[in-house]
């Protein structure tokens, strides 16, 4: 299947205006999946200049909260219809598992009803408390917003983005990453059907280089939004200067996963697989480091393997599939560096490392579960992010120690603590420091994920995405004080 897909700039479904396309090749085997355009700066310019006409001129942000919480409630129920389609260019052009894919749509529906229902609630305030004055904390949106997506969960995180923008009455423009373009150009197509004024959502797509510096240096944006890498991130900030942009970043990861020896050790090893094998472990949050408890530590590595052994890995389409394929050749070779790099510090390989071969896998960009034991924290396999599936199990002796380890980091994004001691459980909580940190479970425990902020203490970025703080970050304060003349 190979589609061939036009940007939306101000309503309108267009070429680039040079003409020029990129294509993308499925890691699952190599095929042609999509082409789009390759956008370049004089389209960032008509994007932008059409978000700003309908931010500034248009009807949407004078709309209801409720007018608009309509709208984007047509969004998550066009989501809904059209989940599978979505879910197989998701597996298409990422090469996850279908299953997940189809948790990603169904989540990102949820995002938009979350959003929807928000729209419907004031996020002013009133100060009344003093005879003869009024005072309005009143929110407004804060306008253009540039939003910047990764290709890891390429639906998902542009609904984080984009929900809460539209709810409070921004507009938006949105670039995807190359690897992934297709599913934000069908949210665009939803977006439009469901009765959005045009201009509201626009989309250009094309290299980040080009693309997105010129939406992060324009000085017509308001605000952006970008998750991505580390190094990307601090480039958007300095590009992002120039007119004193808003700016929030959610970026890298190196999250400690730590098991104390009281703790339930079947469970706490479904957590280690889940927190580093899922989505082939190309996930910002992932429980990269394995931190246990001396005592429990062979126990422990024992049950990993034998997970990691018995992981379905397969076709992407089929759906009893647990890992799929790695996103490129230059993330896969990027994994397959570090692992080199773990063998020389002196890391014990215990398991996997290695491209899978064989059938589909000689056709696509496969990746072993991989577990180095014996890891130090210093070493670079501990220290930077390889977004893959390669967990650093690291040894500790007691609470102090596992917390320093923990916080030996530039990146605070998340991190979990097993153990049967609450008291300790929140005293680690309390001092990791890191955005998200998961109790006995990792990545999540049943709660509505829309409702939970989410984002980075240092290199990990700053802002809070989902529940209402996600909302506030596309607003402006203005306060009005007010004399009453009776
Ligand atoms: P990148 O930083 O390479 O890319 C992210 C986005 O930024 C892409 O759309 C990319 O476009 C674009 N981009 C690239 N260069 C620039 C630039 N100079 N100016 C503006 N935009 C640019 O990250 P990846 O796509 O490789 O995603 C993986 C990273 O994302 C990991 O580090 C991961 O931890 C992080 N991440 C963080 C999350 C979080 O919430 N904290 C969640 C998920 C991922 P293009 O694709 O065209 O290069």
């Amino acid at each position: 299947m190979s589609d061939k897909f036009s940007m939306l700039i101000g309503g309108q479904w267009v070429e680039a205006r040079s003409g020029e396309v990129m294509e993308r090749h499925t890691p699952m085997d190599g095929s042609l999946v999509g082409v789009y355009p390759r956008g370049g700066r004089e389209d960032v310019d008509a994007a932008v200049a059409a978000a700003r006409a309908a931010f500034d001129g248009g009807p949407w942000p004078a709309m209801s909260g409720p007018q608009r919480g309509a709208l984007l409630m047509k969004v998550a129920e066009k989501l809904r219809e059209r989940q599978e389609e979505m879910a197989l260019r998701i597996t298409r052009e990422m090469g996850r598992p279908i299953r997940e894919s189809r948790n990603e749509v169904r989540e990102t529906a949820e995002v938009f009803e979350c959003y929807a229902g928000r729209a419907w609630q004031s996020l002013s305030e009133a100060v009344t408390h003093v005879p003869g004055s009024m005072g309005l904390i009143i929110r407004e949106p804060v306008g253009v917003v540039a939003v910047i997506t990764p290709w890891n969960f390429p639906l998902l995180l542009l609904s984080w983005k984009v929900a809460p923008a539209l709810a409070v009455g921004c507009t938006v423009v949105a670039k995807p990453a190359s690897y992934t373009p297709g599913v934000c150009l069908m949210l665009g197509e939803m977006i439009t059907e469901a009765g959005f004024p045009p201009g509201v959502f626009n989309v250009v797509t094309g290299p980040g280089s080009v693309v997105g510096d010129a939406l992060v240096a324009h000085p017509g944006v308001d605000k952006v939004a970008f998750t991505g890498d580390t190094a990307t991130g601090r480039s958007v900030m300095r590009s992002a200067s120039g007119n004193v942009k808003r700016v929030s970043l959610e970026l890298g990861g190196k999250s400690p996963n730590i098991v104390f020896a009281d703790a339930d050790i079947r469970a706490a090893s479904g957590g280690a697989q889940i927190g580093i094998f899922f989505n082939q472990g190309e996930v910002c949050q992932a429980g990269s480091r394995l931190l246990v408890q001396e005592e429990v530590h062979d126990e422990l590595v024992a049950r990993l393997i034998e997970r990691a052994k018995s992981l379905r890995m397969g076709d992407p389409m089929d759906p009893e599939t647990r890992m799929g394929a790695i996103v490129s050749r230059e993330q896969l070779d990027t994994i397959l560096g570090y692992v080199g790099i773990g063998k020389e510090e002196g890391a014990d390989l215990v398991y996997g490392g290695s491209r899978k071969s064989g059938g589909i896998f000689d056709r696509g960009y496969y990746m072993e579960p991989t577990i180095f034991d014996n890891v130090k924290s210093s070493m670079r396999i501990a220290q930077e992010e390889i977004f893959g599936p390669v967990v650093c199990v690291i040894t500790f002796k007691d609470e102090e120690e596992a917390i320093r380890i923990a916080n030996d980091t530039i990146y605070g994004l998340a991190g979990a603590v097993w153990t049967r001691d609450i008291d300790r459980a929140m005293r680690v909580v309390r001092r990791v420091k890191a955005g998200t940190m998961f109790v006995n479970c990792y990545l999540g425990a049943g709660l509505p994920l829309a409702e939970m902020p989410f984002g980075g203490f240092k290199q990990s970025g700053f802002g809070r995405e989902l529940g209402k703080a996600g909302m506030e970050q596309y607003t402006e304060i203005k306060s009005v004080h007010m004399r009453l003349t009776s």
